[in-house]
């Protein structure tokens, strides 16, 4: 009986003891499911909510919030009903940009009720992210324009929809956008993408749409159009707004645009004809002066065809080293010493004809063979070095002509040092650069240049005067020697606006040790002035030498057209009649 009686009681405590520790099991469980990061909710088949922990408190604005909950409660009545499973996202919070990723699970069964339990997750953050990456994809970031993907699929739908609505595909492209963000830096390029986008948005239909393709590209989506003077005359509007100038950042800067138009259906049926031929007759008007619009036309695409055809050819030569170097000398006006030569490049056409360097040399750069083809000039110098000697004397600079383009490359001017270095005698050459590679001169002056001071390799500023510089900006330029350009030398005895430019620059010069050359002498009498009545020392022209072979010093080889015109003009180094110091008099300083 004791026996009996101690063991209910001690049945007794351990049944309080297990209750006791279910309800501590049971509290660690409702613990942990409070602070679990997802949200849980139950509820039964009338819609009551049982059960939220922290997290869908929360996502669910509860209290007070009834919006997400008669959401959820929707849900959970059509899944109750139906015994279905669910995985959905959400929106929580009314207007909120909250997003949850809902898994709503098979009913279950707790005794006699049926419930849902439902879990939820926060993906705002990868939501937010999803549609960064989708409106990067289709909207460009710097303007908010769409990109080229938006307008080709509204174009496409245009096309699908059969009805021959015509329309007109723009493209437009900002003339030298390079020398401005080359001149004012990034910023202000960007300021002016943003502003020019602004500009061209002002008055579209919501029909049209603009969208910016790439760099300083855009096209224009006129949808749809009367007739092609209507656009013609949009077009001209156009170009006057945007000639207006832009007040940047205390700057005021003016920006040209080209553009090219084709409509549809005369000038293609499908996006990728409409966009090639707006693009063609873009290209048109770059090449006819810029700041213009023009439409496509049929001879454009012959156009095309025949650059096309160049294009190959110069591919073709450029594998197969057709290329040669003509020489012209650099003459000492005052002691008639040849002080050094200019290496310039000629091509061998297929038929054997010499080729100058007008018609290849930036069709080279555009299509990115340039650097090839530098390389070309400087193995044929080495190639020719002990010649060279020969003809010109060893203590010849040897200049070498290298585009703007190249001359801000670093890698390719990395790769043209080290083949400069290379030869054993860098310090022999000169590079000439025109004008627009300082116009970026902080980056060509900090990064590039001091690669060839230390070779000992010169620095030359070819063609000055007719690029983007002022002269202010020789002042920032460390160069060796500055050319100038063969337009203000010619009849520069006749010519007193030429003469006080000549004068400014030649002043400049001496002040800042740069080694001036005068381009282009053709005449006895523009050489007597520059002897007169300048301190020019140098000169280049053909009135000394026309660039020659050096193959040509030795007659037996057959000669090429040049070759002939050179043979025409005097010898090298040997005066010509009536050239003298003497011939100069008259002129006054
Ligand atoms: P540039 O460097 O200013 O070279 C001078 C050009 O003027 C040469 O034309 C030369 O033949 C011509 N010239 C020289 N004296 C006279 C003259 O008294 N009267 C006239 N009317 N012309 C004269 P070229 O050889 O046709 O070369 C044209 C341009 O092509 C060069 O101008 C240079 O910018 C470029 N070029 C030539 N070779 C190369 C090269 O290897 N690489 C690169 N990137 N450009 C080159
Ligand atoms: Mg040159
Ligand atoms: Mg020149």
């Amino acid at each position: 009986m004791q026996n009996q009686a101690a063991d209910s009681l001690r049945g007794a405590a351990t049944e309080a003891g297990s209750l006791r520790a279910l309800e501590a099991e049971l509290s660690l469980f409702k613990e942990v499911l409070r602070l679990l990061p997802a949200g849980v909710t139950l509820l039964d088949e009338n819609g009551r909510l049982l059960l939220a922990n922290d997290a869908a408190t929360a996502q669910l604005r509860l209290p007070e919030a009834t919006h997400a909950l008669n959401q959820r409660r929707e849900i959970a009545l059509e899944l109750l009903g139906t015994g279905r499973t669910l995985v959905t996202e959400e929106t929580v919070g009314q207007g909120s940009s909250q997003h949850v990723l809902l898994s709503a699970h098979r009913p279950v069964h707790i005794g006699e009720q049926r419930l849902l339990l439902s879990s939820s997750a926060d993906i705002s953050e990868q939501k937010a992210f999803e549609d960064q990456l989708f409106r990067s994809a289709y909207y460009d970031e710097l303007t908010d324009l769409p990109t080229r993907r938006v307008i080709e699929h509204r174009a496409n739908s245009l096309l699908n929809r059969g009805e021959q609505e015509r329309f007109a595909l723009a493209f437009l492209d900002i003339d030298n956008f390079k020398h401005i963000n080359d001149y004012y830096g990034h910023a202000i390029g960007d300021a002016l993408l943003v502003g020019l986008a602004k500009r061209l948005s002002r008055d579209l239909r919501e029909t049209d749409m603009l969208a910016r393709i790439s760099g300083d590209e855009f096209l224009l989506l006129l949808s749809p159009i009367e007739s092609a003077q209507e656009v013609a005359d949009y077009m001209e509007t156009t170009l006057k707004r945007l000639s207006a100038p832009f007040f940047i950042d205390g700057s005021e800067i003016f920006a040209s645009t080209s553009i090219g138009v084709s409509l549809y259906p005369e000038h293609g049926i499908s996006y990728e004809v409409l966009r090639q031929n707006a693009d063609l007759a873009m290209y048109r008007v770059k090449n006819e002066g810029k700041g213009a619009a023009a439409f496509f036309d049929a001879g454009m695409e012959h156009e095309a065809l025949a650059r096309m055809k160049i294009e190959q050819s110069l591919r073709l030569a450029i594998l197969e080293k057709r290329f040669c170097c003509a020489f012209q000398t650099k003459v000492d006006i005052r002691s008639q010493q040849i002080r050094g030569i200019e290496a310039l490049v000629r091509l061998r056409d297929e038929g054997g004809v010499i080729q100058a360097p007008g018609d290849f040399v930036n069709l080279a750069v555009e299509l990115g063979l340039i650097d090839e083809l530098t390389h070309l000039v400087l193995a044929e110098i080495v190639k020719s070095i002990d010649r060279i000697n020969d003809t010109f004397g060893p203590d010849a600079t040897i200049s070498i002509n290298v585009a703007a383009k190249q001359a801000g490359n670093p890698e390719f001017m990395r790769s043209f040092a080290e083949a400069l270095e290379a030869t054993g005698f860098p310090s022999r050459f000169m590079i000439e650069v025109t004008e627009d590679a300082f116009v970026a001169k902080s980056h060509f002056q900090q990064a590039i240049l001091p690669m060839f001071r230390k070779l000992g390799v010169g620095i030359s500023i070819d063609d000055f005067g007719i690029g983007y510089s002022s002269l202010s900006a020789l002042a920032d330029i460390t160069a060796d020697e500055i050319k100038i350009d063969r337009s203000f030398i010619t009849d520069i005895h006749k010519r007193p606006r030429s003469q006080g430019i000549l004068r400014a620059i030649e002043s400049l010069s001496a002040a800042l040790g740069m080694t001036v050359i005068a381009e282009g002498i053709e005449s006895f009498e523009e050489l007597a002035y520059l002897q007169a009545a300048t301190n020019i020392r140098y000169a280049q022209g053909y009135y000394f030498s026309r660039p020659i072979f050096l193959e040509e010093l030795k007659p037996a080889i057959p000669l090429a057209s040049e070759t002939r015109v050179s043979l025409a003009s005097r010898p090298l180094q040997e005066s010509r009649p009536g050239y003298s110091s003497r011939g100069a008099r008259g002129y006054r300083r």
